[in-house]
């Protein structure tokens, strides 16, 4: 039975924390510069004092990394009750690290949890649970990012250790980054996934390089926190190697559905908020004697954009659900996972255009942060697999439940319904005895033969 039922226990959690989040973390969104990556600014001593204190309170309320299992010292809460949680914070800068599952560390936990050695555990997961170190995920790289078996960088064995060159492109967080999980060719010759491995490489190992500061178009030029990096002959030794040697796709596959689904989730919230300013704009604004509420375009795209946040967040739900009861995983999990993408990037570019068009001015100008939403609506439909990408894959799972039609004509054609609707009726006729033709049906006795041309 699909349940998304709240429990009162679980749901003083999410009252105490709606609270939280609007009167504790939104004020460090007006006050400190996202622009320079304020959340994840470890050399900020006085910021990082102010996030310690707020993350005590999350720890103190059982809420911190409420997307981990409790034995990586999350809360096992399950993928539906994240759904909840993620909502509350869905355009907050700050509220994923104070909650302790700001990405991509919480995608870089799951797979070190999953494919990383005690020593590793120990030395990466277990600081970077605690927050006291971010970290960074690098795959993309400047050629391309959709089709990931085009990877350049290499990563070449060299006695106990493997030295690494290439570049990478979009690298969340590098900048701020204790280590970086990264993707290398070690195997050129084999099939295409089963080209790459996986390296854990600390940002201080010589070779490492931060080329540029790259940030979305709404950031300061030469600003932002998706920085293209380089790596010229860094040395790793091979306990350093995360997971098998070939099987960097399968590391990386298992650690994108949980990414995708917390994306989905927060861009729920962000979606709500931009359906809230619209009202308050609607009420708010008066155009030729009227609030422009009583304008029936205007009316349109409010009631447009909260049909779509109901049927997004039921999608949403659905698939949390789906994960939580059966641990889903397989097919119908990815083809879940790739509908939720595409839905989460129409929903989120839709509704924010439509915000920012009915702020007029204000919308477009700096008095208002609609660049930056626009962005990171925009972002949902590149980063984490472009929407087509996403699209034919929902497409693909789907299509592997159907056949081909028989014959030269779809199996719906009426000549052929009639004539079978005909006889599978004929029993039923018989045992109610009356006719076909006493009820005035209208079958096909005589469907035309079909064939390929033949006479
Ligand atoms: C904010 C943000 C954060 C990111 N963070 C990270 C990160 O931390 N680590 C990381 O490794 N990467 C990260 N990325 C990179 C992201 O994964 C890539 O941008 C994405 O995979 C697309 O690659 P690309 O940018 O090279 O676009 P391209 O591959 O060049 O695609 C551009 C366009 O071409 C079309 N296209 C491409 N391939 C196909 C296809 N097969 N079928 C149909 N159309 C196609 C689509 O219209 C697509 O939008 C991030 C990106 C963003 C925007």
């Amino acid at each position: 039975m699909v349940d998304f039922s709240i429990d009162p226990a679980f749901q003083a959690k999410l009252d105490w924390m709606k609270d939280f989040v609007r009167e504790k973390v939104y004020p460090l969104e007006y006050l400190y510069d996202y622009d320079k990556d304020a959340p994840y600014d470890i050399q900020n001593k006085p910021l990082r004092k102010l996030i310690r204190r707020l993350q005590r309170d999350v720890q103190e309320q059982g809420m911190w990394a409420a997307h981990l299992p409790s034995h990586l010292g999350g809360q096992g809460f399950g993928a539906v009750k994240l759904t909840y949680i993620n909502e509350q914070f869905g355009t907050s800068a700050f509220g994923p690290v104070i909650f302790g599952c700001q990405g991509p560390d919480s995608g870089n936990s799951e797979i070190l949890a999953m494919f990383g050695t005690d020593e590793q555990k120990e030395r990466y997961l277990k600081p970077l649970l605690a927050n006291d170190i971010f970290s960074c995920y690098a795959m993309t790289e400047p050629q391309g990012g959709s089709d990931p078996t085009n990877l350049r960088t290499t990563a070449v064995r060299d006695g106990d250790d493997w030295v690494i060159n290439g570049d990478k492109w979009f690298a969340s967080s590098a900048n701020h980054a204790a280590f970086i999980i990264v993707m290398a060719v070690t195997n050129p010759d084999e099939a295409p996934h089963n080209r790459a491995s996986m390296f854990i490489v600390p940002t201080d190992t010589p070779g490492f390089e931060i080329v540029r500061a790259i940030g979305l178009f709404s950031d300061e030029y030469r600003s932002g926190g998706h920085p293209w990096i380089r790596f010229t002959n860094v040395r790793v030794s091979d306990r350093q190697r995360l997971g098998p040697v070939g099987q960097g796709f399968k590391v990386a596959q298992s650690r994108l559905g949980g990414g995708r689904l917390h994306h989905a989730q927060r861009t729920i919230g962000r979606v709500k908020q931009m359906i809230d300013m619209m009202a308050e704009r609607a009420l708010s604004r008066e155009s030729y004697g009227e609030v422009i509420a009583n304008r029936q375009a205007v009316q349109m795209d409010i009631a447009n954009s909260y049909i779509e946040y109901q049927q997004f967040r039921l999608l949403v739900l659905y698939t949390a659900w789906m994960f939580d009861a059966r641990q889903e995983h397989g097919r119908e999990g990815r083809k879940m996972i790739s509908a939720v993408k595409a839905a989460m990037s129409k929903i989120a570019q839709d509704v924010t255009l439509r915000a920012l068009h009915l702020h007029g001015s204000i919308g477009l100008s700096n008095e208002m942060q609609f660049s930056r939403h626009l962005a990171i609506a925009l972002h949902e439909g590149v980063a984490d697999g472009v929407t087509e990408l996403h699209l034919a894959s929902v497409a693909k799972q789907l299509l592997r439940d159907y056949r081909r039609a028989e014959g030269d004509f779809p199996s719906d054609v009426l000549f052929r319904r009639k004539a079978w609707a005909a006889k599978q009726i004929q029993p039923l006729l018989e045992e109610c005895g009356v006719t076909l033709a006493e009820g005035r049906a209208d079958p096909e006795w005589n469907p035309p033969r079909e064939g390929r041309g033949e006479t």
